[in-house]
């Protein structure tokens, strides 16, 4: 446990030293649960994004993306139900004061899960156990509950009540109706939005895995429900193994399945398995997680939000917390688009397939904060020799960095050359100052897959030294063909 606490706080002095990471506010203080991205942090979050739309609306032709605003009416919440029911359970210590998360404190006492649990049921453990505040021992109040949202006012006399959106899944839904009629009202059609939500979480906690404000990546993709047992591309994916934590297999291994399998044995409906095999593919073959730290882990329906028929979690085995959430896919029927048909008065019926019909919704969640957070803890590699990040090259902030071997005799030129050259097709970084091996611990520890030095031989034989990241071995190459040799 220790070891772990030190790994935590080695990638937090990492995050700070480099400018992926930090407090928010600091000179302020700050407060828990916000952070702010540096220069190095904010180049990886933005390729990881853009990673994300490239592969994700690659998937059909009718996936796009849209912005809605951050601040939202009341009514789109009476009509979610988050106004009702996106609610933790809270109990106040009346000795010292600090609100805990009522169902966590009673877990971490009895070691067993009670998610889902009413305020009162949860009371009455705290007492029947005499579970007293963890933090100083005093005696607990009764258990209440808070809602998670941020209420705002709006306007010159503040006439409007409003929240700040706790998922941008509301965006996407909002705007369903005039985006089917604009996209050839077809489906299905996926709307998606990369933007902030926010929660006013009871405890902020693991620096970037559990934060009050978070960028989520989310894709709402519309269907028919009478089609969700099909997917026009279903052969593509039908032998392809899902590696799959059920509740049926709680406590043991995650198990491989074939799509084919889980459609047939598991009932889980094409049209999801579908995209539970197109999520699995972005992490192990894109962000290249390696398959003993990925699974989908299925959700009982206790604990499931609200709005979901069918949830799986996207979870990755961290070195420093475990396993942690990072994304889901989330089968919310027409919960969402009935709600607001209802609450607005305004019918999101649509006529398709020779019917009307509400659609229904399959959600494809992920917060980028924690896939950004998961990526250094999982490539994070430490010795007494060097710190490097062995980041896969799409999300390393910089492709290559070029250094001068010395600044004078034309090598500053001949690199300054060179890094002109490879501006326009990678992300570079030109780095003239300290020792070569400063530069390149400067470069391992902010993931930079190749370093480049233009030496006297440079000037002679129009070649450079390429050090690769993870090996550290060291070749030459012409000029003229590092471009290739990068790609
Ligand atoms: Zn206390």
């Amino acid at each position: 446990m220790a070891e772990d606490k030190s790994r935590l706080e080695l990638i937090e002095a990492l995050a700070k030293r480099r400018g992926f990471f930090f407090p928010s506010n600091e000179i302020y203080g700050g407060i828990a649960g916000f952070y702010d991205y540096g220069n190095i942090g904010t180049l990886m979050k933005r390729k990881l994004e853009n990673l994300w739309r490239k592969y994700f609306f690659g998937l059909d032709d009718n996936f796009f993306e849209i912005e809605a605003a951050n601040i939202m009416p009341e009514r789109v919440f009476v009509a979610s139900g988050h106004k009702e029911n996106f609610v933790d359970p809270t109990v106040k210590c009346r000795k010292c004061g600090t609100v805990h998360r009522a169902d966590h404190i009673v877990e971490d006492y009895l070691k067993e899960s009670f998610e889902g649990m009413t305020p009162v049921e949860l009371t009455e453990l705290i007492r029947q156990h005499k579970i007293r505040c963890a933090k100083c021992k005093g005696e607990l109040e009764d258990v209440s509950i808070l809602n998670m949202m941020f209420p705002l006012q709006v306007g010159a006399d503040l006439e409007v009540k409003a929240y700040l959106r706790p998922e941008t899944a509301q965006g996407a839904y909002v705007n369903f109706s005039r985006q089917f009629d604009i996209q050839r009202k077809r489906l299905p059609l996926g709307l998606a939005i990369v933007g902030r939500a926010f929660r006013n979480e009871i405890s902020p906690r693991q620096l970037t895995t559990r934060m009050r404000e978070f960028t989520q990546a989310e894709l709402q993709i519309f269907f028919d429900a009478a089609d969700i047992d099909k997917h026009e591309k279903w052969n593509e994916v039908k032998d392809y193994k899902l590696i799959l934590y059920p509740v049926a297999g709680r406590g043991k291994n995650p198990e491989e399945v074939t799509c084919e399998d889980a459609n047939k044995k598991m009932d889980i409906p094409k049209f999801y398995a579908y995209h539970l095999a197109k999520v699995q593919q972005f992490f192990l073959e894109k962000l290249k997680v390696s398959k003993e730290k990925f699974r989908f882990r299925e959700l009982s329906a206790e604990e499931r939000a609200f709005y979901n028929k069918m949830h799986w979690d996207v979870e990755l085995n961290l070195e420093t917390v475990g396993w942690k959430e990072v994304g889901g896919v989330h089968y919310r029927t027409d919960h969402d688009l009935s709600g607001h048909g209802k609450v607005s008065g305004q019918s999101q019926e649509v006529f398709f397939n020779e019917k009307k019909f509400v659609p229904h919704v399959l959600e494809l969640s992920f917060g980028v904060d924690r896939i950004v957070f998961a990526l250094i803890d999982l490539n994070y590699d430490a010795d007494e020799k060097r710190t490097v990040l062995k980041l896969p090259p799409a999300v390393a902030p910089f492709s290559a960095s070029v250094f001068p071997l010395v600044n004078k005799d034309g090598i500053d030129k001949k690199a300054e050359q060179i890094y002109e050259s490879l501006k326009s097709d990678f992300d570079v970084f030109y780095d003239d100052s300290g020792s070569i091996g400063r530069r390149y611990a400067r470069a391992d520890e902010v993931g930079i897959p190749f370093c480049i030095t233009v030496d006297h031989h440079s000037l002679e034989d129009g070649t450079v030294t390429v050090r690769d990241r993870d090996s550290t071995k060291q070749e030459r190459v012409k000029v003229g063909e590092l471009k290739e040799r990068l790609k």
